[in-house]
């Protein structure tokens, strides 16, 4: 038995003896997906954390996800198994700065990216993914929005919908950020023919070169029906593990230098199992924080 076997091993008989269910993120490393009892993206994880009946949440992946699965199941025991695991994009606003945002532009109602912390959830009409954001604001049937905060996300919904004013705050993810078109083109001309799948975190020239525009169970889902037998795969590398088990048989490529998101890689199969034996990297929102956060978080759990 391999040293990682036996890591997963344990890892799942103590998830049985705490009544624990684990949640990892696309990105995640290999081995930490495999031991997971759910592996998606944020939308598919946060409906799993608010309907899961386990005691526990071992949520692999970065702070503001087992913040919201906190939001969603106060009475749980969320652990984050690396606590230093944060999302620089998360980080670039404030609840200060969201509610001067929403001073400068009166009226208007808040959309925020569930890659926020709690308190600017808390200062939001109603939050979104990846997946449905494009969906989020056309449900509010307005005219002008405010997007937080990344701003390329907020470029790519203001694409799809022509008629609504999207005023983005300017954040971003540097692992998507750092993406450019010249590197696009070169994995085209490496592999003529494969279809390019970018995620909207990426800059807009580089979303333009895309055949299709997806979340990371977006791709999941695309690869697996497709035609298509080859495709560029622009988003966190950690994502290609998951392609390769949804479509076995096709080919995945990734960027040169791949793209990988630091924070994510923190967690390891020896920090999941620290933290499910030892009860450790509890994460707590409080009381006054989550009730004005769930309202925005469960509008979007409710969407799409
Ligand atoms: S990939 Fe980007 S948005 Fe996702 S956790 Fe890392 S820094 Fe944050």
């Amino acid at each position: 038995m391999t040293d990682l076997t036996a890591l997963s091993e344990e890892v799942r008989a103590l998830a049985r003896q705490r009544d624990a269910i684990v949640l990892a993120h696309n990105y995640q490393r290999q081995e930490v997906q495999d031991v997971a009892d759910f592996v998606g993206d944020s939308l598919g994880l946060s409906r799993e954390a608010a309907a899961t009946s386990a005691a526990v949440i071992v949520f692999a992946g970065v702070h503001f996800m087992a913040e919201t699965a906190k939001i969603l199941s106060p009475d749980k025991h969320v652990l984050l198994p690396e606590p230093r695991a944060g999302c620089p994009m998360a980080d670039m606003i404030t609840a200060e700065q969201a509610r001067s945002f929403k001073g400068e532009h009166p009226g208007l109602p808040l959309v925020t990216y569930v890659n926020s912390s709690a308190e600017v959830k808390a200062e939001s009409d109603v939050c979104c993914t990846s997946a449905n954001a494009v969906e989020v604001v056309r449900s509010l049937g307005v005219t002008r929005v405010l997007f937080a905060p990344d701003r390329n996300l907020g470029a790519w919904v203001a694409s799809q919908l022509p008629d609504v004013e999207i005023i983005t705050w300017d954040g971003f993810c540097p692992t998507h950020e750092r993406v450019t078109a010249e590197q696009v083109r070169s994995a085209v001309q490496a592999h003529p023919g494969a279809m390019v799948v970018a995620h909207p975190e990426c800059r807009p020239e580089v979303v333009a070169l895309a055949d299709a525009v997806l979340s990371t169970s977006g791709m999941i889902r695309y690869v697996a029906s497709s035609a298509a037998e080859e495709f560029i795969v622009i988003t966190e590398s950690g994502l290609l593990h998951g392609l390769a088990k949804a479509a076995p048989g096709k080919k995945f490529f990734g960027l040169t230098p791949p793209m990988v998101c630091p924070n994510m890689k923190l967690t390891t199969l020896e920090k999941v199992r620290d933290c499910l034996r030892d009860g450790t990297g509890e994460v707590t929102v409080p009381a006054s924080t989550r009730a004005r956060a769930l309202a925005a978080v469960e509008r979007m759990v409710a969407l799409g």
